[in-house]
């Protein structure tokens, strides 16, 4: 996720393919049993957002006809390095008939991804800030938990793709070593929740985890990197909501759109709801040629995001892995892409531009 790195759950990313249906995290037995179980309103709510994500579009070639595009638009073999996935809601905001629709080529398994192998694949230097389990601490004051390795929609360009999150926990033992290292560092306020996508996580599972960061005094913000509310906006239960806005911790949601055209009316209703409970929204996207490498696109997506509640945060400069080059843009049309965006939007609606160098003690500014 950009550094979205939104976040997410316990199996390996890869396998949130076709092998693992409902979805790929750590999950207990309880919780299984809560899905299959129903128990009223919430657990309806947790049913329709795992139905939706096992029922996601897999197959390349199935994405290119329901699009009424040529099969061989996709590429088999990179699809086979880093599978396909998109839920059909994201799909039915694709254009029908556009090979260069702008939520296509986030997702569709290219041939040129298979050009770019080569670069190393922990650009960001994440690796090197891993002291315990599923953390990373590289920034003063925050520390982030990778808790999932699975995603409700692959992205071609994530920087996180060759991630080892078979690595970190998948159960709540497994979590202490991190937890204490939390409840050790008083510098560390705030806590980001990341992945893969944290909320592929079950509710039980984040109350569990929010009680237990609540126990730490120290911290007092909690931070979700997620592109669910965007590719799942089922996701948004009341169960959350309601979890993230009774907490002691101050709740912040950093979404990840790219395009205007991802916010759809189902999209816009679900920002309303964690809007109106109180949770502060953000965004962050990623700049890429093709997809949003122009002021008008850039400019309407921050209109759109102000205009459903939620505030442009970073844009990222994409990391260099691999498969993700012919996304890349050259640092100084961001910059002017920027400098353009500065002349037609209010200061709020005008987001960061960003890289990750590792190293830094904070993500560089470019613009
Ligand atoms: C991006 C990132 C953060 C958060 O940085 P902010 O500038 O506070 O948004 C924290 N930890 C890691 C490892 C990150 O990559
Ligand atoms: S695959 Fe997409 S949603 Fe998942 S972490 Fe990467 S950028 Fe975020």
């Amino acid at each position: 996720m950009l550094r979205d790195p939104d976040e997410n759950l316990g199996e390996v990313r890869n396998s949130a393919g076709p092998e693992s249906p409902a979805y790929a995290g750590p999950q207990s037995l309880a919780d299984r049993a809560a899905v299959v179980r129903p128990e009223g309103i919430d657990s309806e709510a947790a049913t329709d957002w795992r139905h939706a994500l096992s029922d996601a579009v897999r197959d390349p070639g199935e994405l290119c006809e329901l699009l009424g595009l040529p099969t061989d638009l996709a590429e088999p073999a990179a699809a086979a390095d880093f599978p396909m996935l998109v839920p059909r809601g994201f799909v039915r905001r694709m254009r029908p008939g556009d090979p260069r629709d702008p939520l296509l080529l986030q997702v569709l398994p290219s041939s040129q991804e298979l050009q770019e192998a080569g670069l190393p694949s922990d650009a960001v230097g994440d690796l090197q800030a891993n002291p315990r389990p599923g953390l990373l601490h590289k920034y003063k004051g925050r520390a982030l938990l990778v808790i999932g390795g699975a995603c409700a929609v692959n992205c071609r360009y994530c920087f996180r793709r060759h991630f080892p999150y078979e690595e970190s926990p998948r159960n709540d033992a497994a979590w202490q070593p991190a937890l204490g290292y939390l409840r050790q560092d008083r510098s560390i306020r705030e806590v980001i929740l990341s992945g893969g996508d944290p909320l592929v996580n079950s509710d039980s599972r984040l109350e569990r985890l929010f009680t237990a960061l609540e126990d730490i005094e120290h911290l007092q913000t909690v931070r979700i990197h997620t592109r669910l509310p965007v590719v799942l906006p089922e996701r948004i239960t009341e169960r959350l909501l309601q979890r993230l806005t009774t907490s002691r911790l101050s709740p912040i949601m950093v979404l990840h759109v790219n395009h205007a055209n991802e916010i759809d009316a189902s999209v816009a209703a679900a920002t309303e709801r964690v809007h109106r409970s109180g949770v502060m929204l953000l965004n962050q996207s990623v700049l890429m040629k093709g997809i949003n490498d122009s002021v008008e696109a850039l400019v309407e997506l921050s209109n759109k995001l102000i205009a459903v509640n939620v505030i442009p945060y970073y844009l990222h400069q994409i990391d260099r892995v691999p498969g993700s080059s012919h996304f890349e843009t050259p640092f100084n049309q961001g910059a002017q892409l920027i400098a353009e965006m500065r002349k037609q939007l209010p200061g709020y609606a005008v987001p960061r531009y960003v890289r990750e160098e590792p190293g830094q003690p904070h993500k560089v500014v470019l613009a």
